[in-house]
């Protein structure tokens, strides 16, 4: 790493501690560091920019229009990263504006998070082992294997509850040795200055994240599911704005689906398994029926008393044509060439019947498959393949009686 100017000693000002609502800060380069990597690491004396921590993701902005690609926290200090040099001299003047929207999001999942943790500690006394926030969900893996669906119903609602009571969300810093650890829902992983987050309903826990000021700020906090993982319960969630366009979602979703299966929303599971019942009962049906051609189609290609059977068919269904074959083996006493033009290729069937199944075909079917640019493959009794030419069906079938023809 080459240095260009030194950090300087002085620690970051964090104001997204201070203010976690300031979206733009003046500040004063305090150093500037190109790594192998190309990246430019920025240090100023203040900044909003919240870094990567505590689950929650790095913010996103940019420092006098250049894009902040990740920020970190390296001891004290908030070190920005630029993918371009943005130029910064030390002691230069920056104004940085950080995505409000991306904050806000997850400033909306990091404090629903605490909500849902702290509930499942107050109603079930069950710990939280790890949580993860997502550009899409937040998840929050329980210290159980299994949870009830009562329990996870009276979670959610007690957590909308706590939202609707619109309680302060408090932070405090102690020192170590004045903190009453045994007052906090987890174990404190740090030492030093202790950062305690706290919901006025009772929940108290360290954490180094930015939340809303108020609960009511969390809007709105839904149960998506579960998964068992490492043998632990991982609750999926959407909360915030993102519940609010989950829902939307569903609902343009169930709207649409009512239409379709003219039935009311309560109906709705009822009128697709029903659906789904017919689709199956049709299928059956119309099986049995290509069943029943199929026989009759090799019956009356066996009814002929040519010593070799070949036939050409037209768009026929690949498995129908499969299903005549298998029965000129079972019933026959013919060798078979039957072929198929089908959206403009050749698709191709020989085989042996059971009497003959000693009967090889590759040699035969080796030499007259160039003819329609051919491929396959097979083993007694059955050989099947592709070829390109349709146009040569009826020389490719005569080629076949030739060469099989005692
Ligand atoms: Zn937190």
């Amino acid at each position: 790493m080459k240095l260009r100017y030194g950090y300087n000693e002085r620690m970051t000002e964090k104001l997204y501690y201070k203010d976690p609502y300031k979206r733009e800060f003046d500040g004063v380069v305090t150093g500037v560091l190109s790594g192998n990597d190309r990246r430019v690491r920025v240090t100023f004396d203040a900044t909003c920019f919240y870094p990567e921590g505590g689950g929650q993701p790095a913010d996103r902005g940019t420092v006098n229009g250049a894009v902040v690609v990740d920020v970190r926290k390296e001891g004290e200090e908030v070190v920005h990263f630029f993918d371009q040099d943005p130029g910064f001299v030390q002691g230069g003047t920056v104004h940085g504006i950080i995505d409000w929207d991306h904050r806000y999001d997850f400033m909306q999942q990091h404090s629903g998070q605490h909500l849902v943790s702290g509930t499942f500690y107050q109603i079930g006394g069950i710990g939280t082992v790890s949580v993860h926030l997502g550009d899409e969900i937040t998840t929050v893996e329980l210290d159980v294997e299994s949870v009830g669906d009562e329990v996870l119903q009276q979670v959610e609602k007690r957590v909308n509850q706590t939202i609707c009571m619109n309680l302060p969300i408090l932070t405090e810093w102690f020192e170590e040795d004045e903190l009453d650890a045994d007052s906090l829902r987890r174990e404190v992983k740090v030492s030093g200055s202790i950062r305690v987050v706290s919901v006025e309903d009772g929940d108290r826990v360290a954490c180094g994240g930015v939340h809303v000021a108020r609960t009511g700020e969390i809007g709105l906090v839904k149960l998506l599911g579960t998964e068992t993982i490492r043998r632990h319960v991982r609750t999926i969630w959407k909360i915030g704005a993102r519940a609010y366009e989950d829902y939307r979602l569903k609902t343009a979703v169930t709207s649409r689906l009512v239409d379709l299966f003219s039935s009311p929303l309560e109906k709705l599971e009822e009128a697709a398994q029903n659906t789904i019942d017919k689709l199956a009962n049709a299928e059956k049906t119309l099986q049995d029926a290509e069943g029943r051609r199929a026989a009759e189609t090799a019956r009356s290609l066996l009814s002929s008393d040519a010593e070799v059977i070949t036939q050409v068919f037209d768009e026929e269904d690949g498995k129908f044509l499969k299903s005549v074959a298998t029965t000129l083996i079972a019933e026959g006493g013919q060798l078979f060439c039957l072929v198929n033009r089908q959206g403009g290729r050749l698709q191709w069937f020989a085989g042996v019947p059971a009497d003959k199944s000693e009967t090889n075909l590759k040699p035969v079917l080796d030499e007259i498959l160039p003819l329609i640019e051919g491929k396959g493959g097979g083993k007694p009794p059955l050989w099947q393949g592709v070829g390109g030419r349709v146009e040569a069906a009826l020389e490719f079938l005569a080629a076949f009686r030739k060469k099989t023809a005692s």
